[in-house]
């Protein structure tokens, strides 16, 4: 957590640790990107008001190597803000004053959405694979973005499944021939 005011970080940093999660506090912009580079954390909570370097220099800097889930906390309710600051790389905010219980539920949703589509990482939960909003049901073959139902060729489906089970790498076309193996050439070209 970064964060310049001590009661809040103290009120937040007991709630959350009552949560079970580890906490770490910073006091100012620098030292909270110190701490960041030191600990690798999971999420960062960060304060938008900040001495030194504010909290969307430091959203910057924090995720300049690394996605790292950010929830900003600002004072201010106003939307250029809010803005800018999702637009560096926040995730999602809470506008003070915020009860320490809203606050760890974003912290539940933010680690939640950051799991489910990570960098190079699809869920596989036994033969779904889930990546963003499509879920591929693997052995029915059933499709689904955002919850509605999409249909696909076997062989779509196939080169979707392929795609989707390790999101962020390339495959060559040798590679996709033989993960789509068993379904016949001439429907694979098609697809294409
Ligand atoms: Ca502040």
């Amino acid at each position: 957590m970064i964060e310049d005011e001590p009661t809040i970080a103290a009120a937040v940093a007991a709630r959350l640790r009552a949560e079970g999660f580890d906490v770490e506090i910073a006091s100012d912009g620098l030292g909270g990107v110190a701490l960041c580079q030191r600990l690798r954390p999971d999420l960062v909570v960060l304060d938008l008001m900040l001495p030194g370097l504010d909290g969307l220099e430091v959203c910057r800097r924090i995720q300049r190597d690394r996605q790292v889930p950010v929830l900003m906390l600002t004072a201010k309710d106003s939307e250029t803000d809010l803005e800018v600051g999702l637009g560096v790389g926040a995730d999602d905010y809470l506008t003070k004053p915020f009860s320490p219980r809203e606050l760890v539920a974003r912290v539940r949703a933010v680690l939640r959405r950051s799991e489910a589509s990570r960098d190079g990482e699809a869920t596989r939960n036994g033969e779904l694979i889930r990546v963003g909003d499509v879920l591929l049901d693997v052995p029915r073959m059933r499709a689904e973005v955002a919850g509605r139902r999409v249909e696909l060729t076997p062989t779509e489906f196939q080169l979707l499944a392929t795609l989707a089970a390790q999101p962020g790498r390339i495959f060559t076309r040798s590679q996709l021939l033989d993960a789509i193996h068993g379904v016949a050439f001439e429907s694979y070209e098609r697809a294409i």
